[in-house]
């Protein structure tokens, strides 16, 4: 007989991680851009806000 957990056992890794919010602050103006259908990294967007251009890099940092 062990005495062994057999809680391991029940353990099932999750397969999506679903992100609900997304939100980049503008370089130009610091205006919060949000409302991302499809992940912003990697491209180059325009402000909603200024109207100018800006790129997110495909290693930006993800605070959550
Ligand atoms: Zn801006």
């Amino acid at each position: 007989m062990t005495t062994e957990t057999t809680n391991d056992a029940a353990i099932v890794e999750a397969e999506i991680l679903r992100v609900w919010s997304v939100s980049i602050d503008c370089p130009h103006c610091r205006a919060s851009q949000d409302g991302w259908l499809a992940d912003p990294r990697g491209k180059d967007h325009e402000c909603d806000d200024c109207g100018k251009r800006y790129r997110v890099p495909a290693d930006i940092r993800v605070v959550f």
